[in-house]
């Protein structure tokens, strides 16, 4: 099921996405709830991010191709960090690149939406705690990330966190195609299979950290084929089964 989070007549609702077309969800997505008759075209709503997360944790250097690229290794544990739930945008919103930055970067990536309180998850539990996939572009000011030496500035600008467009349940994460297209050219592509942490570690490790919440978000990192976004341009991350998340980039002003 694609579950989609959405505004319609002022108030926001979760539905079951199927055809363009949503049925209304009653209840709450991360305990009980059904799906009603009642329907809105997908075109009549505003879509918003699929959960609101207390906390996005992002996993970089997955993929062996981008720590190549970057030049960068993490091969005893994943290199994790947090993204704030302030930079959440949603599919079809800007991204503002901030006063004074120069350059902006895309990174495709599969993210993780938790379903459950998670904490201390053992090996092989992980899809109980697990509501979801959706996509995540985890936009970068890749020459601030350089300068500081830790990536907390560069990655938390408001606007940096294109999650969405909605979260699909009950797919099998570990052999999806994964690409971003740049105004309709690709420049990313890659697999899940090819992550060096999968999901199952991910959980385990990064929950006997930190509690994990219903709604937040773990993103397990990007492939090589990192890039620039410019002003004006379409940037979309296209995730097989998952969907296709699509931003635009706006200077700041
Ligand atoms: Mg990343």
């Amino acid at each position: 099921m694609n579950i989609i989070r959405f505004l319609h007549m002022g108030k926001i609702h979760c539905g079951a996405l199927e055809n363009g077309v949503i049925k209304f969800i009653e209840g709450n997505i991360f305990d009980t709830y059904f799906v009603t008759e009642k329907t809105v075209d997908l075109s009549e709503v505003k879509i918003l991010p699929p959960c609101e997360p207390s906390k996005i944790v992002c996993v970089g250097l997955n993929y062996k191709d981008h720590q190549l690229e970057m030049n960068d290794f993490a091969d005893e544990f994943p290199k994790l960090f947090i993204k704030p739930s302030t930079a959440v945008i949603a599919h079809g919103d800007s991204i503002v690149r901030p006063v004074g930055v120069n350059r902006v970067d895309y990174e495709a990536e599969l993210a993780v939406v938790i379903g459950k309180k998670a904490r201390n998850i053992p090996k092989g539990k992980a899809n109980d705690y697990i509501l979801g996939y959706t996509c995540f572009n985890d936009v970068t000011a890749r020459e601030i990330q350089k300068q500081d030496g830790q990536w907390t500035r560069s990655k938390s600008f408001d606007t940096f966190a294109p999650l969405g467009p909605y979260t699909v349940t009950g797919i099998d994460p570990s052999n999806l195609d994964i690409r971003l297209l740049l105004n309709g050219e690709v420049k990313q592509s890659s697999n899940t299979k090819n992550l060096i942490w999968g999901i199952d570690f991910l959980v385990e490790e990064i929950s006997k950290i930190m509690t994990l919440l219903p709604g937040d978000v773990i993103s397990t990192g990007t492939p090589a084929g990192c890039g620039e976004i410019k002003d004006g341009d379409t940037v979309s991350v296209e995730i097989e089964k998952v969907g296709i998340l699509t931003n635009y980039l706006t200077g700041g002003v």
